[in-house]
């Protein structure tokens, strides 16, 4: 395959002869709060509303962040709002599982050989405060683009070993493009965006953007809906589709709930996480809630998933 090609991802074309398959992918760092339960919807709304199916998949690839009482409690938050799953969940249910990431370090593996094959791969040796400390003074907006130290002269290069360092794969300067069913259309060219990144760390964890794209692939998902801090994202796991042979789902990235100050939610907004919302509200009081942030209804009443469904379709 040649990665020299330039990338127009030929979204949504699974979805055609596909059942329409969204999944929920959250890590269990926490309790859920108003955003989680935001996007959840969302997704599950969009599949549901044409007959299709949703996933649970646990995503604990860190480990010293993901706790089983955490992955026990969102599922226990999604029972109580009746956002069922089809597939997923910690009971491994479904034909695609195990739905855990944490179980799945062998398919991983075997997309990572496939990508040292194309000769992208090469290994890296440097710390975050090698890389911060290469980078000029007026990139320093916070986003982090390798500068190629470890990179081999010659790109396609076969990759040999070095124990302890972190993999990395070479980018493209090239434009890639797709277009989001939200934030429309895309183009990000990744070594401007990113530079070769990281696909294996030096301690051995999988990275975030090389498990969800061997994940969402070869679970079938046809739509990833998630929030919008994911944006970017999506070019490098396009990138990845590419490499590994698999045709990228439908993007759709939702503006993330923001709290009174406009900041992002996060645990410390103690008032709309679920822990919270469980003691003072119904289930259909929070979806309501949910519902009326997305817009879909006028004012933040209770509402039921199946009134819901009647209206998005
Ligand atoms: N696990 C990620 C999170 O909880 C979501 C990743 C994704 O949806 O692609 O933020």
């Amino acid at each position: 395959m040649n990665p020299y090609i330039s990338i127009t991802s030929q979204l949504n074309n699974s979805t055609t002869q596909q059942l329409p398959t969204g999944r929920f992918a959250p890590s269990p760092s926490g309790r859920m709060h108003l955003g989680n339960i935001y996007t959840a919807l969302l997704s599950w709304l969009s599949v549901k509303s044409r007959d299709g199916k949703w996933i649970l998949r646990i995503e604990d690839l860190d480990p010293q962040r993901s706790k089983m009482e955490h992955a026990l409690m969102i599922e226990d938050d999604l029972k109580w709002l009746g956002l069922e799953w089809d597939e997923g969940g910690l009971e491994n249910y479904g034909p695609n599982g195990p739905y855990i990431q944490s179980l799945r370090h062998n398919l991983y593996e075997e997309a990572l050989e496939k990508l040292k094959a194309s000769g992208l791969c090469y290994p890296c040796k440097c710390t975050r405060a090698d890389i911060l400390a290469s980078q000029a003074p007026h990139e320093s907006d916070g986003r982090v683009v390798y500068k190629g130290t470890c990179r081999p002269d010659v790109i396609p290069s076969s990759y040999k070993e070095v124990p302890g360092a972190a993999v990395r794969l070479a980018v493209t300067d090239e434009e890639i493009t797709f277009v989001d069913r939200i934030c429309g259309p895309q183009t990000v060219n990744l070594a401007r965006h990113c530079g070769d990144f990281i696909v294996r760390r030096g301690d051995g964890a999988w990275s975030y953007q090389l498990a969800v794209v061997v994940d969402d692939a070869l679970m079938g998902v046809t739509e990833v809906m998630r929030g919008d801090d994911l944006l970017l994202s999506a070019a490098q796991q396009i990138y990845l589709y590419r490499l590994l042979g698999y045709v990228p789902p439908e993007f759709a990235h939702v503006p993330l709930v923001c709290n009174e100050e406009g900041r992002r939610l996060s645990k410390r907004d103690k008032s709309l996480s679920m822990e919270y919302l469980r003691q003072h509200y119904t289930p259909e009081e929070v979806i309501g809630m949910a519902a009326h942030r997305a817009g879909l209804i006028p004012s933040p009443h209770s509402v039921s998933l199946q009134e819901l469904i009647q209206s998005y379709m």
